[in-house]
């Protein structure tokens, strides 16, 4: 328990967007009790931190950290100063900040709304991590129903955010959500076929360890037999054979796109030919 937070503001490279909300977050009408804002670094025990890490505020953000009085809290707040968010990569973005300061925890959003900030302050207050309940508004963050997704990978072409990666792995695909790089957009579940994925509450933006941001649900695969490749799930071949199956007609042609499916798709062996023939029944059979 910490009696009271003075609070500096740090901004890294940030577009003011999370600024904004931490300077309305720390406004009386949020009620919060014992935090306040102090000018000069020295004062303070607690940083937050926006935006992106450049070049420029590199050696400024470490020479900030130093000044601060214990206990030293830390809080990355914004998607930009949890992981550089879409900016990762850019010629003048450093790394996120614990790569140069400890950091306490992390608060993701594009921006997070000042319910989500007071509500993080509070937890940090209580150094209560896992307490954190949801704020008014919080949209949540996006849990995949391994029953239901055949990791057909389209969420991860549609996120703006590029927050999801699909990962061909041994026997299987890995399906990948970076929590840390989400903006909750809900985009994922727009696009998703099969409804396999949905923003909860359950999932909080507040994580004390990067790690605990990024989850995965691994899937096997079909495996070719011919050259061994899997290139398909087993989940994502049910469902499109039963899809075929509903129309009575295609029950046959269902059974051998199941044999045929199974051939990988850049095997060597496999021939056009096939292809074509399966084309052909389907459209004129
Ligand atoms: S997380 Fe979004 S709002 Fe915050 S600094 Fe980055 S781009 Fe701006
Ligand atoms: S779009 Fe849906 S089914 Fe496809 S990988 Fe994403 S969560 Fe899974
Ligand atoms: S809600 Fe889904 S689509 Fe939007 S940023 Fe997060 S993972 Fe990407």
């Amino acid at each position: 328990m910490v009696d009271e937070l003075r609070v500096y503001r740090f901004n890294a490279g940030s577009c003011n967007g999370c600024d904004i909300e931490v300077v309305s977050a720390l406004a009386e009408h949020y009620g919060l009790q014992n935090v306040r804002v102090v000018e000069e670094v020295e004062e303070a025990n607690t940083m937050v931190v926006v935006g992106v890490v450049t070049t420029k505020t590199e050696s400024h953000l470490r020479a900030a950290y130093e000044k601060l009085q214990d206990p030293k809290l830390v809080i990355a707040v914004g998607t930009c100063a949890v992981s550089s968010g879409v900016f990762d990569g850019s010629y003048s973005v450093r790394n996120p900040p614990e790569t140069y300061i400890p950091v306490r925890a992390y608060l993701n959003g594009c921006p997070p709304s000042p319910h989500s900030i007071v509500s993080a302050l509070r937890a940090l207050m209580a150094r209560q991590d896992s307490e954190w309940t949801a704020p008014k508004g919080y949209r949540g963050l996006p849990v995949v129903d391994a029953e239901k997704c055949t990791a057909c990978g389209a969420c991860a072409i549609a996120c703006p955010a590029s927050a999801i990666e699909i990962e061909e792995a041994d026997e299987g695909k890995i399906v990948r959500y970076l929590h840390d790089r989400c903006i909750s957009c809900a985009t994922c579940e727009l696009v998703c076929p099969e409804d396999a994925v949905r923003l909860k509450e359950e999932r909080h933006p507040l994580v004390a360890e990067r790690e605990k941001a990024r989850v995965e649900t691994k899937f096997t695969t079909v495996q070719c037999p011919v050259c061994g490749s899997g290139h398909i799930t087993e989940r994502h071949l049910d469902v499109i054979v039963e899809r075929l199956k509903e129309k009575e007609a295609l029950k046959a042609a269902a059974q051998e796109l199941r044999e045929r499916s199974k051939l990988e798709r850049t095997c060597k062996i496999r021939q056009l030919a096939v292809g074509k023939q399966l084309l052909f029944k389907l459209g004129y059979g």
